[in-house]
């Protein structure tokens, strides 16, 4: 098994989940998870708004497979939507179907999302749908679909690793859309494994929906793809209101900063909550450097 493997294992463990949750953050996740409650993370938002950073919240949320849960966590992301308008900062939402009850009921969680993306809309927020494992993509995408023919302000992720991310992206390019690599551990019957082909699938969905797409977000921390991409904004003259840059709240902080400061918008994603460990373990699968925050954290006492 590698390392890789090993971490994404670990945060399917339903068990250590849950357990996590009752600790509050610990590990070293409170550098990648920007509070346990809405006064901390809009604290948060403030701070990065202040350097010229908008944001997208994810109430951090996994393993929801009974109503009540589905429900409050719908009750706490439309509690961060009216925190949001009334603070007035610069920060929209991100969520997971998942979260919402799509593992329980498919009406009980389109009713969730149509609730959420409605009062969203009222307050001009966008709502921007993650992407799970593939198990659950067509079943979101179905929901995207369905709720932008009522409203607006709904977006999704295109992830590069699968095969049939061109046929999506090509479907969805009337959307604001997030594209990345991909974070799941997927079959090869599904999804590229290799990293030149991941890659090489990412550039070419960008490029694409740079082109030819509503609005993109070039989702990402590897340093190639973006002086890339930075050269391909300059070269086909892309107007700025068109695609923003965006990375993981406390990945690559300088670099996030620089960007801003460079004049490109840039988004940062800042999760939130209790349920931070199956997160904060797909993190350190991506990159086992992050290891050290777990070292540093352990031994650091
Ligand atoms: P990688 O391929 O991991 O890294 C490429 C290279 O970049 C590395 O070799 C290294 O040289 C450099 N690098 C990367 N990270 C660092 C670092 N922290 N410090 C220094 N150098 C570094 N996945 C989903 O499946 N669904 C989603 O909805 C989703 N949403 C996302 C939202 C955002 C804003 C971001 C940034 C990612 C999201 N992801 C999502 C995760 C994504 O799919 C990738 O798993 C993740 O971003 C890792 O890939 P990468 O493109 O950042 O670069």
């Amino acid at each position: 098994m590698s390392v890789k493997d090993f971490f994404i294992a670990l945060s399917e463990n339903q068990f250590l989940n849950n357990n996590a949750k009752k600790y509050g953050l610990k590990l070293g996740a409170q550098s990648v998870v920007a509070g346990t409650n809405i006064d901390e993370v809009i604290e948060s938002i403030k701070y990065l708004n202040k350097q010229g950073i908008s944001c997208t919240v994810d109430n951090l949320g996994e393993f929801v497979f009974e109503r009540s849960e589905a429900t409050a966590a719908k009750e706490q992301i439309l509690a961060v939507i009216e925190a949001i308008h009334t603070s007035g900062v610069d920060a929209h939402i991100s969520l997971k179907p998942s979260q919402l009850g799509l593992d329980i009921d498919l009406d009980f969680c389109y009713n969730n999302l149509e609730e959420i993306v409605s009062l969203a809309h009222q307050y001009d927020i966008f709502i921007n749908f993650d992407m799970e494992n593939y198990e659950r993509l067509q079943t979101s995408f179905d929901f995207v679909e369905r709720l932008s023919e009522k409203h607006d302000n709904v977006g999704t992720v295109i992830q590069a690793y699968f095969h049939r991310a061109e046929e999506d992206l090509a479907k969805f390019k009337d959307y604001r859309l997030r594209i990345v690599k991909g974070a799941y551990k997927e079959p090869e019957t599904v999804a590229f494994q290799s990293k030149d082909e991941i890659d090489a699938n990412y550039i070419k969905l960008l490029e694409y929906h740079l082109l030819n797409g509503k609005f993109t977000s070039i989702a990402t921390h590897d340093h190639d793809v973006i002086n890339h991409m930075k050269k391909f904004i300059a070269l086909h003259d892309i107007p700025k209101e068109k695609y923003e840059f965006q990375m993981l709240y406390g990945f690559r902080k300088e670099m996030q900063i620089d960007l801003a400061k460079e004049g490109y918008n840039f988004c940062t994603y800042v999760p939130f909550g209790e349920d931070w460990y199956g997160y904060f373990m797909r993190r350190l699968a991506e990159r086992p450097q992050n290891i050290q925050l777990v070292t540093k954290q352990v031994f650091n006492k």
